[in-house]
């Protein structure tokens, strides 16, 4: 789960990273201009959107006073930075900045560690930096276990290339920000621009934090962040009814039995569709248990979506038969009334003859059976491209 820049800092602050002397969020102009007046100080007003190089799209902007800092977030309200709308505003007074640095945590996955990325050179977007002055980006792997006291920390920024006179200062707060990565349980903590005031103050300017969504039964205090305005409405209501589902752009539904079958399935269902323009609509595992219950959901939240033409029920028997999905099925089809979208079924491995027999008994109105994972794939891109025409 992303964070927008005020949550990350509002974190920041309480695992003691210094973020300057105040902010408020506002989703009008109007709002902007109070806190303007209150601060009483040049501020710098930002878009919270979750997307980066929001400074070059226009999205952050020094405001002087009431009346500019409401022109100011009246022109940043509303605009579209990398196809997120900017719904609110951050008001916060200006800082003085003598240098930008970059810094993050992150997990690492392709290495199976945590890594601390460092560097001098901030203020531009990372990726430019890594592709173009690699060598001005340390990039240090950090011990999980031994984690990062003031020693690493000094280690990591003198690696960056930080200026001698700000090391101490620096390693202070990196350590802060290690503390905040381990007890929120984030995969990405990053700063661009941690910058060192003229009076040689280090402060986070911006802040991006990533938690850990396996992590969340473990902070209770993390569901303020949930944001269900940024996310794809029919994943929020997956997520309500405890179902694994990605939404994604094509207009075939995925039924799976298993994360491992169900990513398969996506690339089979792409495959079959090549050169159509037809793909897979999203991924969808319904687990072991495969009951009725958790079926009839995945196929409602599957059917209302507006741009599914047919769904693919992919499932390999296992400790749940093929008989207990197919009756699955049956129910689910109950439960719903009308199903309205052609329905392909794939059955194989434990009582799979068996399951085959009931869907073929129940007759179940738009819905086919076809016997291997290929053919079923191509089927249920047939029948989307004919839904079309
Ligand atoms: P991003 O472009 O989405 O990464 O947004 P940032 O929060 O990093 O802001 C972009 C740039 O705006 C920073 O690199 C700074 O140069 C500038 N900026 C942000 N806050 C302040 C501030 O308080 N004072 C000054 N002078 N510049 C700021
Ligand atoms: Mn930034």
């Amino acid at each position: 789960m992303d964070l927008y820049e005020y949550q990350a800092k509002n974190l920041f602050a309480r695992h003691g990273v210094p973020i300057g002397p105040g902010q408020r969020v506002a989703d009008d102009a109007a709002t902007a201009a109070v806190a303007a007046a209150e601060f009483g100080v040049p501020v710098v007003i930002k878009a919270q959107v979750k997307a980066g190089g929001r400074g070059k799209a226009g999205g952050v902007k020094l405001a002087d006073g009431e009346v500019d800092a409401r022109a100011k977030a009246g022109a940043i309200l509303g605009l579209d930075i990398k196809g997120h709308t900017v719904r609110r505003v951050l008001v916060t007074p200006a800082s003085d900045i003598a240098e930008e640095y970059y810094f993050s945590f992150l997990l690492d996955r392709a290495n199976r560690t945590f890594l601390a990325m460092a560097s001098a050179e901030g203020g531009m977007e990372i990726e430019q930096l890594a592709a173009e002055r690699p060598d001005a980006l340390a990039k240090v792997p950090i011990d999980p276990l031994g984690g990062v006291d003031l020693a690493t920390a000094k280690e990591i920024v003198r690696e960056g290339g930080f200026p001698a006179e700000v090391t101490d200062a620096a390693a202070d707060v990196v350590v802060k920000l290690w503390e905040t990565f381990v007890a929120e349980d984030a995969t990405l903590v990053e700063v661009n621009p941690l910058v060192r005031t003229p009076d040689g103050e280090i402060l986070a300017l911006d802040g991006k934090v990533t938690l850990d969504g396996n992590a969340a039964f473990r902070h209770p205090g993390h569901a303020e962040f949930v944001d269900t305005e940024a996310d794809d409405p029919l994943e929020a209501r997956a997520k309500a009814k405890d179902l694994n589902y990605v939404k994604l752009a094509g207009q075939v539904g995925i039924i799976g039995n298993g994360a491992g079958l169900v990513m398969s399935t996506l690339d089979v269902v792409a495959y079959a569709g090549e050169g159509t323009g037809t793909r897979p609509a999203n991924f969808l595992d319904i687990g072991g248990g495969a009951s009725a219950e958790v079926m009839a959901n995945g196929l409602e939240i599957i059917l209302s979506d507006r741009v599914v033409r047919s769904v693919f029920v992919n499932v390999f028997g296992g400790i749940t038969a093929c008989d207990a999905v197919a009756n699955g099925i049956v129910r689910a089809f109950q439960l719903l009334g009308t199903v309205d979208k052609p329905i392909v079924v794939r059955l194989d491995g434990n009582n799979a003859a068996e399951g085959r027999r009931i869907l073929t008994d129940a007759a179940l109105p738009g819905l086919s059976q076809v016997d291997t994972m290929d053919a079923a794939a191509r089927r249920a891109v047939e029948l989307a491209i004919e839904q079309d025409a």
